[in-house]
């Protein structure tokens, strides 16, 4: 946008004819362009609902693969409320944002307490359960059930940014507030949930962030954005949060039978999760050794460095060094809730933190 001072206005909300010229080319581009993914096969609540948790902050490339691996452990909703929390976080290890893996779980045990195992047919009813907001009762109830439900995410606030002309600073409340209610005002209402993956999978795929690819949008001579041939600079960005770097080093400590794990504390970021044994560094930057801090019994066995990873979650960038580690039986037996061997073939199955899985990808035998 050309202003230095980013400021807010929108125009009045689209007529009838303007809508209609819009539904008409988007649900027949979707028509064409739509992806074929594995919870578009049916109409499925639970399956829309899995996928859509899972699609929050994570690319549909790596959510498909989770997704079939969850519905293969857990078919059905009641399959779910009758896991183990343990048994859930560890088909969601990797995908991060593990409180969204929790509140699934308790969704899944009170739609099988309360609502006769389906997901909720009413938006007021599906905002109670745990993890449900505006977005994803919108998206079950409109691509599940075909009720006429809004819905917004990143992806529609950017579409109608550009198409309609609005000025405003990404994700600030009065333009989540404006798409919100352009969403209700252009819902096509016989096929609303056409309508709202059409929208989404604009934003994913042509309207992208950046350098939209307006050439093959269906909008492209309805968009006021490109028009203006500033399409690329709408909506103008929000701040961004400086990234904290955070250096650790974790523990590859291994016996004739497998890896010695430790587990998180029980509240707090990845909460509960199994993982290397690991401390942070006080000194980020420096060539530190780790050679004190660990827990009496448990150490580093040699200073060269086994591995590598770096890791990003939400504004934190870690960087993890795996030293070779030693543990007496001392430390295992009086740490025996928070210290466990784990056999090579156990550890697929168990709830391991992100940096854990590249160092058993790089380092398991
Ligand atoms: S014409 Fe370009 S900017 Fe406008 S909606 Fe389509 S892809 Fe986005």
């Amino acid at each position: 946008m050309p202003e230095s001072t980013p400021t807010t206005s929108f125009p009045a909300l689209p007529r009838a004819d303007r809508r209609t010229r819009l539904q008409n080319s988007l649900l027949a581009w979707f028509g064409t362009a739509k992806r074929d993914l594995p919870w578009r096969r049916n109409r499925d609540a639970y399956g829309i609902w899995i996928s859509e948790a899972m699609l929050q902050q994570t690319r549909i490339a790596t959510v498909i693969d989770y997704w079939l691996a969850f519905i293969h452990s857990f078919p059905t909703v009641q399959d779910l409320a009758q896991a183990s929390e343990e048994q859930v976080l560890a088909r969601w290890s990797g995908l991060g944002y593990y409180s969204r893996a929790r509140s699934l779980h308790r969704a899944a045990r009170s739609i099988v307490a309360d609502h006769g195992g389906e997901f909720p047919r009413d938006r007021k009813t599906a905002l109670v359960l745990p993890g449900v907001g505006e977005y994803t009762a919108g998206a079950v109830l409109s691509i599940a059930y075909g009720l006429p439900e809004a819905l917004v995410d990143g992806n529609v606030e950017r579409v109608f940014t550009r198409v309609f002309g609005l000025r405003a600073v990404s994700g600030s409340a009065p333009l989540r507030k404006h798409t919100w209610d352009l969403a209700r005002r252009c819902l096509h209402g016989a096929s609303p949930g056409d309508w709202n993956q059409a929208l989404m999978e604009l934003g994913a795929t042509v309207c992208t962030p950046g350098e939209p690819h307006c050439h093959a949008c269906p909008w492209s001579r309805l968009c006021v954005a490109r028009r203006r041939g500033e399409a690329s600079a709408w909506p103008s960005p929000k701040p961004r949060r400086k990234p904290v770097e955070l250096k650790v080093a974790g523990l590859w400590v291994v016996n004739k039978g497998g890896l010695l794990l430790s587990r998180r504390p029980a509240k707090g970021s990845m909460a509960g999760m199994w993982e290397l044994p690991t401390q942070q560094s006080q000194c980020p930057g420096a060539s530190a050794l780790w050679l004190g801090d660990w827990m009496p019994g448990l150490g580093v066995a040699g200073p060269e460095c086994l591995f590598e990873a770096k890791h990003a979650i939400t504004h934190h960038r870690i960087g993890m060094t795996v030293l070779k580690g030693k543990v007496t039986r001392k430390a295992l037996s009086s740490n025996p809730s928070t210290l466990r061997w784990f056999a090579w073939g156990q550890l697929e199955n168990q709830p391991l933190t992100g940096l854990t899985r590249k160092a058993l990808a790089h380092l398991a035998p």
